[in-house]
């Protein structure tokens, strides 16, 4: 019996050959959906990622609402992965979704702002503690500008990134330590540039390598999660930030939190509920509650280097934004969002469950002698498959199984439960039930019987 992370591999295997078998035969019209959008539709999918799930062709969506969702075979699922942290509220939060329809007869972009981007910006300066801020449809495009922004202020062209991280699909950050040298990520398409000229890469949680990375003041910003949670989740050690963030201040750089997945922290993110001080920070995804749009912002003094820089500069294409960035609409859900939606009760809700299923992973790793771990970070919780937590990236990438994630997907899904796929996460939203929670625990259960 050949034994992968305390599982029996080769009953594993013979039962995902039964799921995959189990997903085709009940899900007629999702391939035929596939199969249609094969032919129009790079991987059948409007995104490619869509492609990547654990399934052997696309499961296409009929709807989505609070923590369910139904497939276009009339399937449903309880939504533990919440459109990887876009539906982080839950699906179509009822204050976002009235709000969204009163705008939408009323304009949706006119690139001229509407009186709800002021009421965001205060909104986002109270819960984060930075004084100025600028839209973005993406996380993505977020980093990007704040990066860009962070450069021309600084005057200085490096940046400092955590291995094995992950920023949305920003070139800069798109570099991994290999044998202990920058090297441009390996998965990358299409990029030609050398990323490592301009981009430092130290381990997570290593303060040498970090002084190391900013005692000759070239680096401009470091581009950080709180906690790194797209190579599995890496937890600071205690002390960490604190350090970090002096040595940052220490050689004149600036720190750019990114609060994209630690948002379910709580209301100000993980930097308000763990003290960090940030001089810059980025928010997308759930921020518009599933609408298409992220923020950063700045500190005055940032702020006040910013336009400067940009008065500076010679006249025409800052290169930073794009048309609909802080559109009518976006900025409508925004507002719905964080007044009604993003609320203090809300992430109460979310914490008790999370610390539910939580202690429930725990409790069935245990039981089944599996040597796994579990991390939360508020309303997200994760396993991995590995008896300790990672300390940094390269820890945390070493431990991760493609293949066996996949498995216990896919069977999951047969029994009407959504993960996040590429990793173990798991997210809660306020309509998410206990019983719903117990539900999961009960087929992991049984995902353990079948294979140990
Ligand atoms: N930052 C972090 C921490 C993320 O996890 C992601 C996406 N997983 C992004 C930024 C990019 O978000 P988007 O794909 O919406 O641009």
């Amino acid at each position: 019996m050949a034994l992968r992370h305390g599982i029996d591999f080769g009953k594993a295997q013979a039962l995902h050959q039964q799921e995959l078998a189990l997903f085709s035969e009940r899900r007629p019209r999702s391939r035929q959906l596939s199969a249609a959008g094969g032919e129009h539709l790079l991987f059948g999918a409007p995104l490619h990622w869509m492609a990547d799930w654990s399934t052997p062709f696309n499961l296409y969506v009929e709807e989505a609402r609070g923590a369910r969702l139904r497939d276009v075979d009339g399937h449903e699922y309880l939504d533990f992965c919440l459109g990887d942290t876009g539906a982080m509220f839950g699906h179509s939060p009822a204050p976002v979704a009235r709000a969204i329809a009163e705008q939408a007869t009323r304009g949706l972009t006119a690139m001229l702002p509407s009186p709800d981007a002021v009421w965001v910006a205060e909104e986002l300066a109270r819960r984060f503690g930075l004084s100025h801020w600028q839209f973005a449809i993406s996380a993505s495009d977020a980093n990007r500008f704040a990066l860009r922004w962070l450069r021309a202020a600084s005057g200085r062209d490096q940046i400092v990134v955590f291995n094995g991280c992950y920023h949305g699909t920003v070139d800069d950050v798109f570099v991994d330590l290999v044998d202990g040298q920058p090297r441009r990520r390996a998965s990358l398409l299409g990029q030609v540039h050398d990323l490592a000229a301009h981009t430092r890469v130290v381990e997570f949680n290593d303060l040498e390598a970090l002084e190391r990375a900013l005692r000759d003041e070239q680096v401009a910003c470091v581009l950080a999660e709180p906690v790194m949670t797209n190579i599995g989740m890496v937890m600071p050690e205690p002390g960490f930030w604190r350090a970090a963030q002096d040595l940052i201040r220490r050689y004149g750089s600036y720190l750019l939190l990114d609060e994209t997945h630690t948002i379910s922290s709580g209301p100000g993110g993980y930097g308000a509920a763990y003290g960090l001080k940030p001089d810059a920070l980025v928010l997308g995804k759930p921020l518009g509650g599933g609408l298409p749009c992220a923020v950063y912002g700045f500190s005055a003094e940032l702020a006040e280097r910013a336009q400067r820089a940009k008065r500076a500069a010679a006249p025409g294409h800052s290169g930073i934004g794009t048309t609909l960035s802080g559109n009518m609409l976006a900025s409508a859900a925004m507002r719905a969002n964080l007044a009604e939606v993003m609320s203090d009760a809300a992430y109460q809700r979310m914490f008790a469950l999370a610390q539910h299923l939580a202690d429930g992973l725990l409790d069935w790793i245990e039981r089944w002698r599996l040597p796994w771990c579990v991390s939360r970070v508020g309303a997200r919780c994760e396993f991995q498959f590995s008896p300790r937590p990672p300390r940094n990236g390269g820890e945390a990438g070493a431990m991760q199984d493609e293949e066996l994630e996949r498995i216990i997907h896919l069977y999951l899904l047969n029994r009407g439960f959504l993960i996040t796929p590429f990793h173990n996460m798991l997210l809660l939203c306020p309509e998410t039930e206990f019983a719903d929670v117990d539900r999961l625990l009960a087929a992991l259960d049984g995902f353990a019987g079948e294979v140990i």
